[in-house]
């Protein structure tokens, strides 16, 4: 076997910075990913996790820095290329077309992936969206309006959409929020076992006990800002959230 240091990175973000106006939402970021593994990215509210996934994904570009993807340049590719390229995010918030099916939702995917001749027939569409779906645990919901699904149900919609695009890399961002303990092991399971079929999984999280349980490796996205007051939210047992799981191998994105 590679030993990790010598592997390609399937992504390689290097000295990424993005900025809003005068605010610096990322400084100087750089994070390597290698291709099968289970990566977990943590840190408070507000440190730049979702921006940072922007720029991988092309819903934004950074202004300094590069993004390689399997040894390509994406960093100025947008959203449609890179997704082709085998990009693909679940978002923060679902956002499903409610007016259509859970089946016709992962049909756009399929659609906004399909490059050339790749475009298929309606019955090969059916029978791809069909086998996510059961891989997901949705099929039973294929014909159902989205509006007619639970929370749980939604993020692994979201998760099906990003899989309709046949991804490499799959960035899963904070797909546990608000829900109970069981349902987070539901979603956690799902990653797990696309984990296992060979996709590159980066787990975005705030729910230690799953980052823990998850990733094989692990980056703490710290506020550089903290000290300027954006704070530090409290992790399990009140402890600051860095220091809850001591057993943690904690690597900075930044430099102190
Ligand atoms: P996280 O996902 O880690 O909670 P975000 O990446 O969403 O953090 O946000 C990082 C910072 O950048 C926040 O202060 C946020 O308000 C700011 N920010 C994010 N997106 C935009 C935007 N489109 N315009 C202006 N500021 C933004
Ligand atoms: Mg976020």
């Amino acid at each position: 076997m590679t030993p990790p240091e010598l592997e390609v990175p399937l992504l390689r973000i290097d000295a990424v910075t993005k900025r809003f106006g005068g605010f610096v939402a990322l400084d100087d970021v750089s994070v390597d990913i290698r291709p099968g593994e289970r990566f977990g990215l943590i840190g408070p509210n507000g440190s730049g996790k979702t921006t940072l996934i922007n720029c991988i994904s092309g819903a934004m570009h950074a202004e300094v820095g590069t993004v390689v993807f399997r040894g390509e340049d994406i960093t100025q590719l947008p959203a449609h290329i890179r997704t082709r390229r085998g990009i693909a995010r679940s978002f923060q918030i679902p956002r499903p077309f409610k007016s259509m099916t859970v089946a016709e939702n992962l049909m756009v995917a399929l659609d906004f992936a399909a490059i050339g001749d790749d475009f298929v027939v309606a019955a090969q569409r059916r029978d791809t969206v069909m086998s996510i779906l059961t891989q997901t645990g949705l099929a039973a919901k294929a014909d159902l309006s989205t509006t007619g699904l639970s929370q749980v149900e939604l993020r692994k919609m979201e998760l099906a959409r990003a899989m309709a695009t046949h991804p490499k890399l799959l960035i899963s961002d904070e797909a546990m929020a608000g829900l109970s303990s069981s349902e987070v092991d539901e979603v956690l399971d799902l990653l797990i076992k696309l984990a296992s079929q060979g996709i590159t999984i980066i787990m975005i999280e705030h729910i230690m006990q799953a980052v823990m349980r998850f990733s094989q490796r692990r980056q703490d996205h710290r506020d550089r800002r903290a000290g300027r007051g954006h704070g530090q939210p409290a992790g399990a047992g009140g402890l600051p959230w860095h220091l809850a799981s001591p057993s943690m191998t904690l690597m900075r994105v930044t430099a102190p």
